[in-house]
């Protein structure tokens, strides 16, 4: 079966931090997926718009937001970055197929949730954990137990960025967290200026300072491949995450 290709117009496009774009589509009416999942944008080159050629973006929505949002990185002299900062916007009609992908939050698991991103990695992480925030998670048969697990499982988000100019979503996550008193919001930042308060360092540098019993954590790595690529190593040969409970998108 080929996956639909969809056209639908684009809400907005606006700079969110240094480097980073949110992009905001109107969903199509049968559009559906699950959280974790990407589409792949179609994206014409500056130079001959007929030259058109996928790259992968993350839903930062959830499936029950009426539209659809992605947080883009932009890569210096990239195909997509160009488009996204000169080319595309609002108004304008956006080409994607999809939704693909296997990174899905493990709804079964009694397990706590660790989340750790890099950048745009953040959006599919926003995706899942307001998703797992509505909705009961069916990890017992008993209902209530099920009712009790949603409530009382932990979720630890790490979110890494290199200074202050390329945060955002900070106000957000410091809400959902006041809201929610088993969500915690760790920033680190690896490039910081002198003003900054918080942790200074990349992202593995927090992860002992959270936790250093991974036996009850399901985890989750999303960002650029670098970093996933060095702490998937430190779970696997370092932390004694299980395999099973080890979860990574790269954005190559
Ligand atoms: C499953 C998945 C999900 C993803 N989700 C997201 C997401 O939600 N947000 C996000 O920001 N990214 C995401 N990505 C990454 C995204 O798909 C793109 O790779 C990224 O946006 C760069 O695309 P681009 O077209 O701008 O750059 P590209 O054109 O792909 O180029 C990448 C870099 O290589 C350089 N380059 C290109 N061609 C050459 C050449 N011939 N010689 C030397 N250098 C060259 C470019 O200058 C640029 O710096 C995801 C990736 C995957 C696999």
């Amino acid at each position: 079966m080929t996956t639909p290709l969809y056209t639908v117009a684009c809400l907005k496009n606006r700079l969110l931090a240094s480097d980073v774009y949110e992009i905001v589509l109107k969903k199509p009416a049968n559009f559906t997926f699950t959280p974790g999942q990407f589409v792949l944008f179609q994206v014409p080159l500056l130079k001959n718009p007929k030259d058109v050629q996928p790259r992968a973006y993350s839903i930062a929505s959830t499936p029950e937001e009426e539209e659809l949002i992605f947080i883009i990185r932009l890569k210096s002299g990239g195909r997509s970055s160009i488009w996204i900062e000169n080319i595309l916007k609002a108004g304008m009609y956006v080409q994607f197929q999809g939704p693909f992908g296997l990174f899905l939050l493990d709804r079964t698991t009694p397990k706590d949730y660790l989340f750790i991103c890099t950048g745009a990695g953040i959006g599919p992480f926003r995706s899942m954990i307001l998703d797992h925030m509505k909705r009961p998670v069916l990890c017992h048969p008993e209902p209530k137990k099920a009712q009790h697990d949603t409530d009382s499982k932990r979720i630890d988000l790490i979110f890494g960025v290199r200074n202050e100019a390329e945060l955002f979503w900070q106000e957000d996550l410091q809400e959902l967290a006041q809201k929610h008193e088993n969500f915690f919001i760790h920033l680190a930042l690896s490039k910081a200026s002198d003003q900054w308060k918080g942790h200074r360092g990349r992202v593995q540098t927090l992860v002992p300072l959270i936790t250093k019993d991974f036996s009850n954590k399901n985890v989750y790595l999303c960002g650029n491949p670098d970093m996933t690529t060095e702490v998937k190593k430190l779970c696997l040969e370092e932390w004694g995450v299980r395999k099973e409970d080890l979860h990574v998108e790269g954005y190559m």
